[in-house]
Order: C-alpha cells, then sequence, then structure tokens
C-alpha cells in the first residue's frame, strides 16, 4: 500500500464531517490538484470524546460512498503506540507511530556501539544534493543521536513488528512522528534517525520531525520563517540522499503535524516542495470543530446560547482542558473576553472572533486556542450539540468545506 504523493491529515471531533471534508478535495481535483484525504484522530481526541476508531472508518467509507470519491483515501491510527494501538489495528491502514516519549531514554551500550559502527560509512560530509551548508558528521555526531534517538527508533521497529503481523506489512502505512517533544530535529540529526530507521527495517513513508518554531493548535506558525525554510529545504534534500542510501521507500516524504493552520509558511513548504519536486503530508485537522462552533452561533438562538454557556464552561475549567495541550497551546487570559462581554456578542461577531482570518479587527486567537482544545465541552452536551448540526448540516457543511479548500488546500496545493 503505497502514500500518493500529495496528501492531508483531515480530522473531526464529533464525525459529522466527512462529506463536507471530502468535498475540499473534490474541488481540488477540479483544479488539478490530486490530494489524497487521511482521516486522522489520535488516542488522546477518542478518549476525550468518547469515540472509536471504527466510527472514523465508517466516517470515510460513508463520505467516499457519498461523493462517488474515485481515489484512495486512508484512515490514520494518529499518534498511536504498543499501548493504544491495538483497538485501532482494524478500522485503520495509516499508522502515525509516536514514539516522542522514548526520545531521550538510554538504549543499551551496546546497541550504540554497533550504531556507530553501522553507520561509520556517512562519517565525514556526505555528498547531499541541494543543502544550504554541507552536512557534517563525526563519531560522537552519531554516538549523540544514537544516545538521544535510537531507543525511539528501536520502539518503532517494535510497534511496526506488531502492526504488520496483525495487518501484513504491505496493507499499512507508516508513519514515525518525533514532533510532540521540546526541542526540534536538525537536518543533520534527521539524516542519522532515518540511516537508524533503515537499519532497523521500518518500511516508513513519512516522518514527521519536530520543526522550528512555535506549531500553536488552531493559530499561525509563530518563528522566523526563512530559518524554517532553510530548514524545510535542508530536510527534503536529507530525504532524497536517504531514499538511495538507506533502502527506504523511495515516496518518503515529510509530514507536517501543522496543529493546523500555518498560514505564514504555507508558501515557504509549496516553493520547497516545487523545487525538490517532493511529496508532502500536512494533517491538519482540528479546525473542523472550529468552523462547527462558528457557524452553530451563527445560524439561531439556541445555538449562540450553546456556544455562550460552553465558553463560559470553558473559563471556569481552563486548566483542565488545557492541561493535555500544554505544550502546543500559548493563551493570553488577559486577552479573552469575559463571558458578560460574550453575552453583548451577536452570533456573528463570535463567529468572526473564532474563524481563523488573521487580518480580520474581530479574529480573537486566544479565544480560538482556548475553544479549539475545549471540544470535552460540546461531548459532554453532545446530544444538544449534535441535534444543532443536523438541524444546520448545509450552513455549518459549507463552512467546514471553505475553510479546508479555500484556506489550506488552495494555498498549498492549487
Ligand atoms: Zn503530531
Amino acid at each position: 500500500m503505497e502514500l500518493a504523493k500529495f496528501s492531508m491529515g483531515i480530522g473531526d471531533r464529533f464525525g459529522r464531517q466527512g462529506k463536507a471534508q471530502l468535498e475540499a478535495f473534490v474541488l481540488a481535483g477540479q483544479k488539478g490538484a490530486n490530494i489524497i484525504p487521511v482521516w486522522n484522530k489520535s488516542n488522546r481526541e477518542h478518549l476525550i470524546v468518547h469515540t472509536e476508531p471504527s466510527e472514523v472508518r465508517l466516517e470515510a467509507d460513508a463520505a467516499v460512498k457519498v461523493l462517488g470519491w474515485k481515489h484512495p483515501y486512508h484512515v490514520d491510527a494518529d499518534h498511536i503506540g504498543m499501548k493504544t494501538v491495538d483497538r485501532f489495528l482494524a478500522p485503520s491502514d495509516f499508522f502515525t507511530i509516536d514514539v516522542a516519549d522514548f526520545i531521550g531514554k538510554p538504549a543499551e551500550e551496546s546497541a550504540i556501539t554497533s550504531l556507530v559502527k553501522d553507520l561509520h560509512k556517512l562519517c565525514g560530509s556526505p555528498a547531499i544534493a541541494h543543502l544550504s551548508s554541507p552536512i557534517k558528521i563525526d563519531e560522537a555526531a552519531i554516538t549523540r543521536v544514537g544516545k538521544k534517538y535510537l531507543a525511539a527508533v528501536q520502539e518503532a521497529g517494535r510497534v511496526f513488528k506488531h502492526i504488520a503481523q496483525a495487518k501484513g506489512a504491505d496493507r499499512c502505512i507508516i508513519e514515525v512522528s518525533m514532533d510532540e517533544t521540546d526541542s526540534p530535529q536538525t537536518p543533520d540529526e534527521l539524516l542519522l534517525i532515518l540511516a537508524a530507521i533503515g537499519r532497523e527495517g521500518i518500511p516508513i513513508q513519512t516522518i514527521a520531525p519536530k520543526f522550528t518554531g512555535r506549531f500553536n493548535k488552531g493559530v499561525d506558525y509563530v518563528g522566523n520563517v526563512e530559518q524554517f525554510e532553510k530548514e524545510f529545504n535542508d530536510d527534503l534534500a536529507v530525504i532524497a540522499y536517504s531514499v538511495k542510501e538507506f533502502g527506504l521507500p523511495k515516496n518518503l516524504k515529510l509530514s507536517v503535524h501543522s496543529g493546523s493552520d500555518k498560514f505564514s509558511i504555507y508558501q515557504p513548504i509549496r516553493r520547497a516542495i516545487k523545487k525538490h519536486d517532493a511529496g508532502l503530508h500536512i494533517k491538519t485537522a482540528g479546525t473542523t470543530w472550529l468552523e462547527e462552533i462558528g457557524a452553530v452561533a451563527e445560524a439561531d438562538e439556541a445555538g449562540l446560547a450553546l456556544v455562550r454557556e460552553m465558553y463560559g464552561e470553558a473559563l471556569k475549567r481552563f486548566d483542565e482542558l488545557c492541561g493535555p495541550y500544554a505544550s502546543v497551546i500559548d493563551i493570553k487570559r488577559e486577552r479573552l473576553p469575559s463571558v458578560e462581554t460574550l453575552n453583548h456578542c451577536s452570533g456573528a461577531d463570535i463567529a468572526a472572533a473564532i474563524r481563523h482570518e488573521p487580518h480580520s479587527p474581530k479574529f480573537n486567537s486566544d479565544l480560538r486556542q482556548l475553544l479549539h482544545v475545549g471540544y470535552k465541552l460540546a461531548s459532554e452536551r453532545k446530544d444538544r450539540f449534535n441535534a444543532l448540526l443536523d438541524k444546520h448540516a448545509a450552513f455549518v457543511g459549507k463552512h467546514v468545506t471553505y475553510n479546508l479548500f479555500n484556506r489550506h488546500i488552495e494555498k498549498l496545493f492549487c
């Protein structure tokens, strides 16, 4: 099973926007951009909203059937590990093996010695085309990367074997993610990590490193865009080299776990993939839910009341909601409107505060981030929320499709 050159991770906390999301890919096709949808939902999300991975498969299959989608599509077991993978095995065909927790854990001394021996041929300055500056490797660098990453690579190998045993190695797409960790991986670290992954025999088709800068949930990139562009280009050069040298699948590509909506790096990414003729997997899963609440707030009085109620609750339960996402959000509490303020705002104003139009004077990125991680509150009011989504399905769906196509796909691929 081979992942296409361009693919996008999409998502849907409450499982009702499958068709609206797929419509964005149909629009892309009409504009000549063939992007493959990958429905993803992490274990964390399933636990918070009490859903099962099999429901994601049903949603994807139903959307594909209704729209007559003729291209591939996949269902991603997003951020799984050995402890969580089992209930994803049957419904998923894409597995994002998250080994961030194993970064920095010590591997056996003998394993590191043998890694250094095997990778010794890379010492010096490997002939990697299109790098911004040459990468220099020595034994100390291999040892350092081995100490930091080898345990993580070994764990990815164990999880891959477990998946392959259950499904067959050729019936799954494997991604390895290292993004949810403290420090970014530099291009030279990426080179050695890929060498170790190839040596471990893991047929990865995408790798999600942590890039430089902050990837806060649901809002734009924060960091040095020039530096990002340089590293992203170097990463692509390293991947092309690694495919040839380490026996990795030829369609291996970068996966950008964007945390959604990194508008300011879309142009640099677009330039880079064009320049290197590279593929791309980009995850932008979380914002479907934000489109839902924006639309619900605007749709009618009951929707507006529910959104105000959830916001009031979100302020009270701030720490509980933000806790699991602490490393990927950055909310200035003093910029959050009070409940009283929100009670005097119209549905349209609340929607404008939530929707990601960074140049709109009404947009409030702090409010947006809080609601982004506050989806638990809707799951606690599931019946009311779902009834509103169903009642206003066409209106909500229009916003979901617009968001995915106009704000993301068109800017990256069309
Ligand atoms: Zn991620």
